[in-house]
């Protein structure tokens, strides 16, 4: 497909199209951050960045990089990790369905490719949580495969290099955006530097806000550039309101340890351990939330509460103990139900232990919370008791 606004601009100033991905990769070669996985690439190192960079800034995973390969070095370490470990050293970097899905490829990675990174596009997408633009990523950066890469930094640099808006969630625009990071790898000299540069310049200097267009190797032949539509293309979305959910924490400690509940599999801190949780999309008072745990009003007391904000929501926490008699009959009645169902089953944890199991934030700010208030019980139990 003619590329009619850059052939434009390329004609009019004797640039070649081709230009394009080689002026980056000598850009690349110039003014590429010097990061971890960058210095020795190796297929297995290159899957767990990617894994790690969707969602999260370059500068919380690169020291969670290096901590990750000193422990698993290695694919089959990977894979015969226990999954706990593995979510513990994910620690920081949050979304942990990723690891999970890092470890279920390496397993497959193990059991059908002999612990060898299958380096073709299609055997690639086939691993769990591997999608198009990781594959692409992995085959290209690591094999030097020519294969096109999409996400939202190189569609915005596409679009903008084509002085042109599609809507990247459409079939159409989707098609458009591959086809256009097909041609530029297609006319690269090294599709690895190619498309790292990229993926570089998109998130280094072709920003979402002001674009550094004075340091771009690309500003000769770039349409939002010559037309001075730079902050129209893509097109400015209005961020959607983050829905809110309202999750009340239960701490029910029985002969000093904690009943703990490994959350389902899919959602927020999906497969990881936690105190039981009543969720809601609207606020329930404190007496509603007794009734649905089963206890009296004056049983809960409060020990704080704090907000955690992700990407599309905003999660209202609020923590909650419980006294002594009733955790000790919501126990019973747990391990009652449980001689039926094991799923939702309540577990028993020490103190050391939940410090262990607390890798997420916010697990981490409730039990913080807990010793709060727990500290707070001790020293109005001394006060009551004449400052002993
Ligand atoms: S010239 Fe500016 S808008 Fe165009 S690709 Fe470079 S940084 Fe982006």
């Amino acid at each position: 497909m003619a590329l009619m606004e850059v052939a434009q601009g390329n004609r009019r100033r004797g640039k070649s199209r081709g230009s394009l991905a080689q002026s980056v990769e000598k850009w690349f070669k110039i003014a590429g951050r010097d990061l971890p996985w960058r210095r020795n690439r190796t297929p297995y190192g290159t899957l767990v960045s990617e894994a790690m960079l969707q969602q999260t800034q370059v500068a919380r995973v690169s020291p969670a990089w290096e901590a990750f390969l000193r422990q698993f070095p290695s694919v089959r370490a990977l894979a015969r990790a226990p999954q706990d470990r593995v979510l513990a050293a994910w620690q920081g970097l949050g979304y942990y369905r990723r690891a999970r899905n890092l470890q279920a490829a390496a397993k497959v990675i193990v059991g059908e490719y002999h612990g060898k990174i299958p380096c073709d596009r299609l055997s690639l997408e086939k691993l769990p949580g591997i999608g198009p633009y990781c594959a692409g990523a992995i085959a290209s950066i690591a094999f030097g495969q020519r294969e096109a890469i999409v996400d939202g930094n190189v569609a915005r640099v596409m679009m903008r290099i084509h002085g042109r808006n599609v809507d990247g969630d459409s079939r159409t625009g989707k098609a458009w955006l591959w086809n256009r990071a097909r041609d530029y790898v297609d006319e690269s000299r090294d599709p690895a530097l190619a498309n790292e540069g990229l993926m570089e310049l998109g998130a280094m200097v072709c920003t979402p806000n002001s674009p550094k267009c004075g340091e771009c190797p690309l500003h000769e032949v770039c349409g939002a550039y010559a037309s001075k539509k730079q902050d129209q293309i893509p097109t400015p979305r209005r961020r959607a309101a983050r829905s809110v959910l309202h999750v009340h924490a239960i701490l029910v400690i029985v002969n000093g340890r904690y009943a703990l509940t490994r959350r389902q599999s899919i959602g927020l801190w999906s497969g990881l351990m936690f105190p039981p949780t009543i969720e809601s999309p609207r606020a329930i008072s404190r007496a509603a939330l007794a009734q649905r745990i089963g206890v009296g009003g004056k049983a809960l007391s409060a020990c704080g509460a704090f907000t955690f904000l992700t990407t599309h929501r905003s999660v209202r926490f609020r923590v909650w103990s419980i006294d002594d008699a009733s955790a000790r009959e919501l126990k019973n009645a747990q391990e009652n139900a449980q001689e039926n169902a094991q799923e939702n089953a309540w577990t028993w944890h020490t103190q050391s232990a939940v410090e262990k199991l607390s890798i997420t934030s916010a697990m981490s700010k409730i039990f913080a919370l807990a010793e709060a208030q727990g500290n707070a019980n001790v020293k109005a139990r001394a006060r009551k008791n004449g400052g002993k």
